[in-house]
């Protein structure tokens, strides 16, 4: 089955600009679609792809669903306090928005406590 392609994008814009080469893949797998399909695991009927830490924006691993029509990746951290996964980190960014690198620190901003609070993983 053919890869969303929000999916592909959101896959390459949750990669540090640094640790992803769209054209390298593009030349082996022949585009970023062909090469997660080939690179997915598969789990119960559907597809997952993981960001390595240290390729990630967040500076955390990001799991991807393939298959989500909501075409997000799958959330792994949420709140320390009310366990919501609603939550932001500070990035450093250049004047186009792009996003360079993170803070990388424990520390989030939870749009449901509506305050500075600490990450943890999820638990389901
Ligand atoms: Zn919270």
């Amino acid at each position: 089955m053919k890869i969303n392609l929000s999916i592909v994008e959101s896959f390459i814009e949750a990669h540090r600009p640094d640790r992803i080469d769209v054209d390298h893949i593009a030349k082996h797998f022949g585009s970023v679609g062909a090469y997660l399909e080939h690179v997915c695991r598969r789990e119960s009927g559907r597809r997952y792809v993981e960001i390595a830490a240290i390729d990630s924006v967040t500076g955390h691993p990001i799991i991807f669903d393939l298959e989500d029509i909501n075409m997000k990746p799958k959330k792994t951290m949420c709140c320390n306090d009310c366990g919501s996964d609603n939550i932001e980190w500070r990035v450093w960014a250049d004047e186009n928005n792009k996003v360079s690198r993170t803070c990388e620190d424990r520390f989030i901003f939870c749009n449901d406590c509506e305050e500075n609070k600490t990450w943890t993983n999820k638990t389901n």
